[in-house]
């Protein structure tokens, strides 16, 4: 099984620190408590115990200091090491994840930023414990960034004065760095700058949200930023903007990987143990059908977001096919999340609202993740500028290993200018399906070629290609071609934790999707009657293999006893 049971971690590590900080984080949480991790989130405590843990054991410096500005050789940026940080803090609560997660985000400009001194600071900081904060979102703009209000007006004496207000700031409350983004008076010119909530000028004036985290709205008013305060300026402020966005998005998968897991074993739990009618909860077969989809849904989750990472890491300036999957770990990973506990709470029904219960939390903070760093919309619209070389134009490329590797990350700060997406090329996808005599895998790749020849043979006419409505259907289709790629590619290079049966279930869902993505685009207003028609010629049926149902069922139901936060 590749899901994380903090009872018996075993991802693999290369070093000792590694593993180390990984253990103790999870005894951090084990020792914490189920009661204790509720009652502050009820109560909307501040997570002070959490950031002091990390404070005196360097967590946050080891794993986000690049090994260049490090204070000792376990430091680097690790996306290795970084996705199972960020799936414990999710399993345990989204509030602990989103201190760190925004710290990720203030980093981002920071270390892509040619302000040495600047990033000295970063590590100092880092290394005294402090956290980092992200200043782009404002209230009035969304996702507009290109509206930002946010202004550096120039002085006399080459200094400026920084006038605006951000709004949704993670950590705007305590980080003394906040990255904030702007544009210089006069010119339009972005700009990155740190600005520091300790400084007269900066007015923290209120949390958003209503809960355990600081989501802050800030003003500067009037506050002086000098040449040394800037992070970058012009286009290198703005591709550093979105080159951030690429890196934080893809740990968002992580978080609702770690809360489904979770969710998964209180559900099951539940389920197993109580009895209706004389019989348990788990003997209904609609129970099971819900737990086994559940469980593949999840390790599909899993198995992409992990492959992900590989092209991550194995990025440079000629191979950008992380482009394209780190928006589907934010679109697709957090989306199959809600889809996942929608299934659990089915089963579980009253018991995830009660109070002491993780799903309570996991219920909610759920859905937070599609909403954050760009919507599922946003994201969706992003990746169908891919689909064309995606589908036509593929391109030879080395083959890309798992990356467990100790490496620095050091692409990440150089992602280069942030255009061009629609240039990107990648390897031909038909490729993974290759050596899977699985007639789940076989109908999926059957359906992938009728929409290959929709787009061949009905191609969405100029109006379709504007309206954003209809092309996120079809991204939706075109996602889970994506989709399956990666995990048929990692399933070789786990095929020790997923087994044939397990493969099956998952494209038995895949197909199931399919089909229903395929009926949303054939209903909506402006398809073609030849659209139409390859829509429903795209609509399959999974075969279904009672052996294998009752096999990864057995799975699942193996997970009853296998972890309890006490
Ligand atoms: C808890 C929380 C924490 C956050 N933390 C931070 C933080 O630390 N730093 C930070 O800078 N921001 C932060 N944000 C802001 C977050 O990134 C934005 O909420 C997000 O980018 C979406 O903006 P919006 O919610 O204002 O939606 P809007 O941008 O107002 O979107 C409205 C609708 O239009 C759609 N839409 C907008 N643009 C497009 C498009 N191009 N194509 C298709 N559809 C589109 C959207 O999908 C949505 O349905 C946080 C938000 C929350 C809720």
């Amino acid at each position: 099984m590749i899901l994380l049971n903090p009872h018996s971690p075993n991802r693999y590590y290369p070093d000792d620190r590694s593993r180390q900080i990984m253990l103790q984080t999870i005894d951090f949480f084990e020792r914490k408590g189920k009661r204790s991790i509720k009652e502050d989130d009820r109560n909307r405590t501040w997570y002070g115990d959490f950031l002091e843990f990390q404070k005196q054991n360097r967590l946050f410096a080891t794993l986000l200091t690049p090994a260049g500005y490090s204070f000792d050789a376990d430091c680097r940026w690790d996306s290795w090491r970084n996705c199972e940080f960020n799936e414990i803090l999710g399993f345990y609560g989204l509030a602990y994840w989103y201190t760190w997660q925004v710290s990720i985000l203030g980093l981002g400009p920071i270390w892509m930023s040619q302000n040495e001194a600047l990033k000295r600071r970063a590590a100092d900081l880092l290394r005294e414990g402090h956290v980092f904060a992200f200043g782009l979102s404002e209230r009035a703009h969304g996702a507009d960034i290109y509206a930002t209000e946010m202004c550096l007006t120039p002085q006399p004496d080459g200094t400026f004065l920084a006038n605006g207000e951000k709004y949704y700031i993670g950590n705007a409350n305590l980080a003394p760095m906040v990255s904030t983004f702007g544009k210089i008076a006069g010119t339009g010119e972005y700009v990155f700058f740190s600005a520091d909530y300790r400084r007269p000028n900066y007015h923290l004036l209120q949390n958003v949200t209503a809960s355990q985290n600081y989501v802050a709205q800030y003003a500067l008013r009037d506050y002086p930023v000098t040449e040394g305060d800037l992070l970058s300026r012009g286009g290198d402020a703005w591709d550093s903007a979105l080159n951030t966005v690429n890196v934080g998005k893809f740990n968002l998968g992580w978080a609702s990987i770690g809360i489904c897991t979770h969710a998964l074993y209180e559900a099951i739990r539940h389920a197993a143990n109580r009895r209706l009618y004389n019989m348990y909860v788990t003997d209904f077969p609609h129970v099971r059908q819900m737990f086994t989809d559940a469980y593949a849904r999840l390790t599909a989750m899993k198995l992409f977001t992990l492959r992900a990472a590989d092209y991550q890491r194995s990025a440079s300036p000629s191979d950008r096919r992380y482009l394209l999957y780190n928006p589907m770990v934010k679109m697709k990973v957090t989306t199959q999340g809600e889809e996942v506990i929608n299934l659990l709470w089915d089963v579980i029904a009253a018991k995830g609202f009660e109070k002491d219960t993780y799903f309570e939390m996991a219920a909610r903070d759920i859905r937070a993740l599609p909403k954050l760093e760009g919507t599922v919309h946003v994201n969706i619209a992003l990746i169908v500028k891919f689909m064309p070389n995606y589908f036509f134009n593929p391109a030879i490329y080395p083959p890309v290993p798992r990356r467990a590797d100790p490496q620095d990350d050091i692409f990440l700060w150089n992602q280069g200018p942030a255009r061009g997406l629609g240039q990107i090329r990648f390897n031909d996808f038909g490729t993974a399906f290759k050596g899977f005599d699985l007639p789940n895998v076989s109908l999926f790749k059957e359906q992938t070629s009728i929409l290959q020849e929709f787009l061949a043979t009905a191609t969405p006419d100029e109006v379709q290609q504007k309206d954003v409505d209809f092309l996120l259907a079809l991204g939706e289709l075109f996602a889970l071609v994506v989709y399956a790629q990666l995990i048929l590619e990692n399933t070789r290079i786990y095929q020790a934790d997923v087994d044939d049966d397990l493969l099956e279930h998952i494209f038995d869902c895949l197909v199931r999707d399919f089909s229903k993505h395929a009926l949303q685009l054939y209903s909506k207003p402006s398809s073609s009657k030849r659209q139409m028609e390859l829509c429903l010629r795209m609509l399959y049926k999974p075969a279904f293999d009672a052996g294998r149902f009752g096999r990864v069922w057995e799975q699942v139901h193996a997970l009853m006893n296998a972890y309890e936060l006490t």
